[in-house]
């Protein structure tokens, strides 16, 4: 190429490169009239490049987000820097379907795109280059981890049996709020509820029917709790409920509720039927606790007395 000019040859191999690009290439000018439209532009669009040639870009593709790609590309002209947009901000600009085979399942193509603004040979900004790079096997790889990463970070909170949140992510639940009350003067309650005689569903009945009434109890322990309340499965037949907000008086009602529900349940394995109690310990948050486990102990010590005198009933902690 000599100083000033393209000669023949050099500019058909230009044409060349671009239309073999394996990205989109439009090139516009500073009133968005297209002057390049590459063959990948073709075929994802549908427009051909006779049909667009000349034309406005954003009459020819309404479809486009017209405000905020000219403020991309004024403020890529003023400043005379490149603009750029990432399919994690914004998944396309230009609205193509995906056709690849390998990204099978994602309907749009995912794009990533760079603005150039192109000088004269008086060092103006006369046009600008968009290139637009499909990268829905990226994104579709990215999703897709992200989307089990959820799921594993679900799973490692949940219980298995019962779909309630586990020990642990109960536990962390609770020492957060046991702080909260620390802080703000607010009285939460603790309930843990605990079957009665569980050992003998399991001799009598065999250790699957035990399962179905732990599954059935933990049913009626979520029915029974608020939306805003943490129901866990704290341990084999144990169950534990923390009631935001709520004082030991009202905890009693969702406690002496719970207890006559379950009373009533009958709970059918393998066409046997029968019935069992629990017993639960509750307790306010007090001011006197030094950690989220005096707390749990205080129920655990209303539980046992629950125990102790007879099974079937709820007591409230000193
Ligand atoms: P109490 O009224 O004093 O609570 O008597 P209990 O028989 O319920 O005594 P305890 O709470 O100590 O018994 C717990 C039993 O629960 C022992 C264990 O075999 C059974 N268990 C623990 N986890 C599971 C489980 O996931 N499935 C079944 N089927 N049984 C379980
Ligand atoms: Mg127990
Ligand atoms: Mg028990």
């Amino acid at each position: 190429m000599n100083d000033v000019t393209m000669d023949m040859s050099d500019f058909h191999w230009a044409m060349q490169i671009m239309d073999n690009m394996d990205s989109g290439l439009v090139v516009i000018d500073l009133d968005f009239n297209v002057v390049a439209w590459n063959t990948f532009m073709q075929s994802y669009s549908g427009i051909r490049a006779d049909k667009i040639m000349g034309k406005n870009l954003f009459e020819v593709c309404p479809d486009l987000p017209v405000e905020w790609l000219i403020a991309k590309l004024n403020t890529c002209g003023k400043l005379s820097t490149k603009g750029f947009s990432c399919w994690e901000d914004r998944p396309y600009v230009f609205k193509f379907k995906n056709y690849s085979p390998v990204t099978h399942g994602m309907d749009t193509m995912y794009q990533n795109m760079v603005i150039t603004p192109l000088k004269s040979l008086t060092a103006q900004v006369t046009h600008f280059s968009i290139i637009l790079q499909d990268v829905t096997d990226i994104a579709q790889n990215k999703l897709e981890l992200n989307a089990s990463n959820r799921k594993l970070s679900q799973l490692s909170q949940t219980d298995g049996l019962t779909q309630l949140l586990n020990r642990s992510s109960w536990e962390a639940q609770l020492k957060n709020h046991f702080h909260y009350c620390g802080l703000h003067k607010r009285t939460d309650t603790l309930v843990m509820i605990d079957i009665d005689h569980f050992k003998q569903v399991n001799d009598n009945f065999g250790h699957p029917a035990g399962d179905e009434v732990i599954r059935q109890l933990a049913k009626m322990v979520s029915k029974t709790a608020r939306d805003s309340d943490y129901v866990g499965r704290y341990g084999g037949e144990e169950f534990a409920v923390l009631l935001p907000n709520t004082s030991a008086d009202q905890a009693m009602f969702f406690a002496d509720r719970l207890r006559k529900r379950v009373e009533k349940l009958q709970v059918t394995h393998e066409s046997q039927s029968l019935s069992f109690t629990i017993s639960l310990g509750v307790s306010e948050f007090s001011q006197q606790f030094t950690s989220h486990v005096n707390w749990i102990e205080a129920a655990d010590k209303a539980l046992y007395l629950s125990k102790q005198n007879g099974r079937n009933q709820a007591t409230v902690g000193q």
